[in-house]
Order: structure tokens, then sequence, then C-alpha cells
């Protein structure tokens, strides 16, 4: 497996990565989840889980993200963990975009509701380690879509 770069961790930004990364939020698992999604970066080893269960609104109401890899993807798994309760799926899917677009240059800064994820934006000036950050939103948006294509076309009873 290949060494990544270590990143400046200092400062107030680090100490909400390394926070997150000691006490990552948001661990417990979700009985009988509407939504579960697992993905994995072979470059760096790293793996993420996300569990979600909907209200009959389609709301979050309960969260699990569960990540294995370095502290950049765990720091981010848990940070992204305290932002989706309430919100829908469309929701889920325009915020994850939202970062997305930071992370990757394109947008300035993040929405409000992602106000906490600015702590990340050492990681934008490193583009490997990009993909550590996105891991867990990806996850997200893979178990979102899914579930959308589950509703659009149901499994017919036989
Ligand atoms: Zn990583």
């Amino acid at each position: 497996m290949p060494q990544l770069p270590d990143l400046p961790l200092d400062g107030l930004f680090g100490q909400v990565i390394m926070d997150h990364y000691r006490n990552p939020r948001n661990r417990a698992p979700v009985a009988s989840p509407d939504i579960h999604a697992h993905e994995r970066n072979p470059f760096c080893g790293d793996a993420v889980t996300v569990d979600l269960k909907l209200d009959n609104d389609g709301r979050v109401v309960q969260v699990s993200v569960q990540s294995e890899g370095c502290s950049i993807l765990q720091a981010t798994a848990s940070l992204m963990s305290e932002a989706l309760l309430g919100k829908t799926l469309e929701q889920l899917l325009q915020l994850s975009g939202q970062f997305r677009d930071w992370m990757q240059g394109r947008l300035k800064s993040n929405p409000p509701e992602l106000e906490p994820m600015q702590a990340l934006q050492v990681v934008r000036q490193h583009p490997v380690r990009i993909k550590c950050a996105l891991l867990p939103w990806t996850a997200l948006e893979v178990g979102a879509q899914g579930h959308r294509q589950a509703k659009k076309f149901p499994l017919l009873p036989l």
C-alpha cells in the first residue's frame, strides 16, 4: 500500500479533524436501515459504511457511519454523519454535490449546513487526499440513488 503524505493538521481546523478522527460520531449501528451502502478506496485502504433510517416522510431519523482508514476519511465520515439528520434524500444529494464542488475548487465555500466541513480545507490542496474526503459522500450518494431507484421500480410481488 503506498504511503500517503501527511497533511499539516495544526491550528483550529487541525484540532477539529483530530477530534472527529479520535472520537468519531454516530458509529453505533442502525437496526434494519432503509439505506445501506459500502464503499472502498483500494488505493489507500479506506472503507466506509453508511446506514440510514428514514421516517414516513422520507427524512433521515437515524444515522450510522462507520469507517476505517486514514485520518481524513474517518474525520470526514464523522463530520458528514452530523449533517444528515432531518434531511430528505434530495437534500442529501444536493449537499453532497455542493461538498464535492467545494472540495474540487468549483465552489468557494460550503453551504451553511456544512459549515463544520470547512475544517477540511487543507485537503483541497492535496488532490490525492480529496478522494479520502469524498468517499463517505460517495457512499451516501450510492445509497440514496439506490433507494430512489428501488422506489421508482419496486420489486413486484410474485
Ligand atoms: Zn485515505
